[in-house]
């Protein structure tokens, strides 16, 4: 929680749920990245947080922006983004969006099939095009594999088939998986794609481009490695791979830029027992799963949460959302204590919550509106 939050709810108490994101850090975190990988490109996943004043100071960092569909590119634009700043970067994309994209100027797209390839030579004829390789999500708290990727023989194919279709084969990309905290991922990730770019060059290939994606970790409740660590663990395999013809390298970072920069605050609505003493305390929150915390599925993401009671006795505690469904259960298994005098009413903060909670969130189920956003 930066001093500015602090402040913000202090003197607003502004009604809950809501989240509060501070911009600066923004431009903190995003300095800070590149610093810890000077040679990379940073393409900002918009999809982590879309917020119109995190995209305008992006802007005037001279960040690019990591788009999955037309709408994000609608929303990079109108914060005065250039199309040549974006990257059309989900594997799965309507050929309408392809075509709106290509018709504002976005040249640069992702695809991991055959099927893909040839929706964007057709509806975005001569861009720019780079394939997502699948490579192995181990030691990430929120995986992405599986459902995005291709093998590295049909990579190949698909690279060389793009220039057969008249499209510029620019790279190729992977996910090590989000909140991913081994640097050794990135590492052993690198050596997949750096084989297939020698091999594609002795065939007169040239790629041109390596995208790193994002996944880089932020501190929840435990410590993390520092995000120079990766910048480090990467320029070498980057160097050992490549020797003195690097590539661009890109990387597509959601979390790290604006996870750190966001806190929600939201209030006790019950703690109860419900006629078990033994168990722990059941707390209510006002947001849940359907309010934002979609990551706590699985308990994969698991936030740090501040109470004006801290420093006191605390207890065993399994921690729930307001609505009424079973599914509405952010922590039972995870070991979570809280103080023995939390109660009703009480108002709580989620840290680290800027990324991947304000767009999760359902617009009314059970009647609940959506957590209101304050920028500051
Ligand atoms: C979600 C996503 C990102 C951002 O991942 P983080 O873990 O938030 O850094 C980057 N690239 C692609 C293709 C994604 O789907």
């Amino acid at each position: 929680m930066t001093p500015k939050i602090s402040q913000f709810l202090a003197d607003e108490q502004p009604a809950t749920p809501c989240l509060v994101v501070d911009v600066d850090e923004v431009e903190d975190r995003f300095r800070r990245l590149q610093g810890a990988l000077p040679l990379a490109l940073i393409y900002y996943a918009v999809k982590a947080n879309p917020a119109r004043p995190i995209l305008e100071r992006l802007v005037s960092l001279g960040s690019r922006f990591d788009a999955a569909s037309w709408e994000e590119i609608r929303l990079c634009l109108d914060a005065g983004a250039s199309p040549d700043d974006i990257s059309f970067g989900n594997t799965v994309k309507k050929v309408s969006a392809i075509q709106a994209a290509f018709a504002v100027g976005v040249r640069l797209y992702v695809f991991d099939s055959l099927e893909e390839l040839e929706k964007i030579a057709r509806y975005a004829p001569g861009s720019k095009v780079y394939c997502r390789l699948l490579v192995d999500n181990y030691g990430a708290e929120w995986p992405l594999s599986r459902k995005f990727g291709t093998t590295v023989e049909s990579a190949r194919e698909l690279m060389l088939h793009a220039r057969e279709l008249g499209l510029d084969p620019y790279g190729l990309s992977f996910h090590v998986g989000s909140q991913q905290l081994s640097a050794d991922a990135y590492e052993a990730a690198i050596a997949r794609v750096a084989s297939l770019v020698t091999d594609l060059s002795a065939t007169g290939l040239d790629l041109r481009m390596v995208n790193l994606g994002g996944g880089f970790p932020i501190r929840y409740r435990d410590d993390v490695p520092e995000i120079e660590q990766f910048g480090d663990a990467i320029c070498s395999a980057m160097t050992k791979h490549f020797g003195n013809a690097l590539p661009e390298m890109l990387i597509e970072p959601g979390r790290f830029i604006v996870g750190a920069a966001g806190v929600v605050s939201a209030e006790v609505v019950l703690v109860s027992r419900r006629g078990r003493e033994d168990g722990p305390r059941w707390v209510y929150l006002d947001i849940g799963r359907f309010g934002g915390l979609a990551e706590t599925e699985g308990e994969s993401i698991r936030y740090d949460i501040r109470t004006q009671h801290d420093g006191g006795a605390v207890s065993a505690v399994a921690i729930a959302g307001p609505t009424c469904d079973g599914a509405d259960i952010m922590y039972e298994r995870s070991p979570y204590v809280l103080p023995d005098a939390l109660a009703a009413g009480d108002r709580v903060e989620l840290l680290s919550t800027g990324a991947y909670v304000s767009t999760y969130c359902s617009t009314r189920f059970n009647g609940f509106a959506p957590l209101t956003e304050h920028y500051i």
